[in-house]
């Protein structure tokens, strides 16, 4: 069988190893920053137990040091995981964790190595419960994976709750010895299975969560953050008209004059503007898109003609008021908008924007800054 300390040695390999591949991960992908905090908490919490497990375990000042480091690297562990499920931890909060630190080193350094060990068990145990309760409470994300994780979490600080409580009960509070009992052996395993278990899990939702984003920036017209025209058409093939649904196409009006003189960059703020305008329109179940660079595609769902003509118009009036700063002063734009609806059963996408399109043509034609919808859904 393996000794305790072997198996010690192990879990800190283990975990080093796993900070590692962690930190090769982020050095592809820099945004995930709470893999940064997972490296850094796993390597002190890796070299911790082995710095424990190969020296002296009478000398109280590199136990101290040991101990310290594992209680720091469950602090930085748990923050990681609040920055990963979207919860923001102050310095000041992070500053408090850190003295916790004290109730472990300060018995230990006084000799005390039984108090403060046993005092580290039940702050560990209660930083993984921690952890795993940040991870429970954004299950919603990928509840298989994040259910698994809290398990480990827990069953890791199970481990750590039973060490404490047996050195509790032997209330050996000098020791000049590590702990040697069957919860350490429980804990030791646990550690192994945990750091591979979790560092597994974790590696991958960060992987799935970076393919959501990607997959979600690859739709998404990156100026105003509305869908793009590869987006608007994708989804539209995937599902059919029928009578009800109703297509605005939009085209701001004079914008080529608006960037030669004002610049680019007031065209693009003109852009937002009239995103902004869509958006405090669109209904549930809308879609809203910037189809080309100051063109924009609305479907809405049941929509009559009098609803379809009365968003487009409501939010060309509402585009038409509003003023954006620039170094020249304020700026306001106007739009033109076609109205389409879908007569039949069957009908493309396509064959209904090109009416919306027609629609659009003779709002331009007819003098800009107004709404046609088609003759057809008129009568
Ligand atoms: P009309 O009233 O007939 O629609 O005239 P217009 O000037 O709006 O139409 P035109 O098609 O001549 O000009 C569209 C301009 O939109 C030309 C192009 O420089 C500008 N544009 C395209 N994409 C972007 C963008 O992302 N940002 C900015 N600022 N301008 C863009
Ligand atoms: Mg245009
Ligand atoms: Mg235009």
């Amino acid at each position: 069988m393996i000794d305790q300390s072997s198996l010690f040695i192990s879990a800190g390999i283990c975990a080093a190893a796993l900070a590692l591949t962690m930190l090769s991960v982020w050095l592809h992908n820099r945004d995930d920053r709470f893999l940064i905090g997972w490296t850094a908490g796993m390597l002190l919490l890796g070299c911790g137990v082995i710095l424990y497990s190969v020296m002296p375990p009478d000398n109280m000042a590199i136990v101290a040091t040991a101990f310290t480091m594992e209680v720091v690297g469950f602090v930085i562990v748990f923050v990681a995981a609040r920055q990963f499920t979207g919860s923001q931890t102050s310095l000041l909060q992070v500053s408090a964790l850190l003295l916790t630190v004290v109730p472990v080193t300060l018995p230990i350094l006084l000799g005390f190595d039984g108090l403060g060990i046993m005092i580290y068990n039940f702050l560990a145990g209660g930083f993984l419960a921690a952890t795993a309760g940040q991870y429970w409470n954004a299950r919603s994300e990928a509840p298989s994976s994040m259910a698994v994780l809290c398990l480990l979490y827990m069953l890791a600080a199970l481990s750590f709750f039973a060490c404490g409580t047996i050195l509790m009960h032997e209330a050996e509070w000098i020791m000049g010895a590590r702990p040697d009992n069957w919860a350490e052996h429980f804990n030791a395993i646990m550690c192994i299975v945990g750091i591979t278990g979790i560092g597994a899990l974790s590696l991958g939702l960060n992987h799935a969560r970076a393919a959501r984003r990607h997959r979600l920036e690859a739709r998404t017209d990156m100026l105003t953050g509305l869908l793009n025209r590869r987006a608007l058409f994708d989804s539209m093939a995937t599902q059919d008209l029928r009578p009800g649904h109703a297509i605005i196409a939009f085209d701001l009006d004079g914008f080529k004059a608006i960037n030669d003189r004002h610049g680019h960059a007031a065209g693009d703020a003109v852009l937002r503007c009239f995103s902004d305008a869509v958006r405090m329109n669109l209904r549930d179940g809308d879609i809203a898109a910037r189809t080309g660079g100051e063109e924009f595609v609305l479907v809405l769902r049941d929509a009559s003609f009098k609803l379809a003509t009365s968003t487009a118009e409501r939010i060309r009036a509402i585009f038409a008021e509003n003023e954006v700063a620039t170094a020249k002063g304020p700026l306001s734009g106007t739009a033109s908008a076609g109205v389409a609806l879908v007569e039949n059963n069957g009908e493309s996408f396509e064959e209904v924007l090109h009416r919306a399109d027609t629609s659009l043509y003779r709002a331009k034609a007819g003098g800009r800054n107004r709404v046609v919808a088609e003759l057809q859904a008129v009568a």
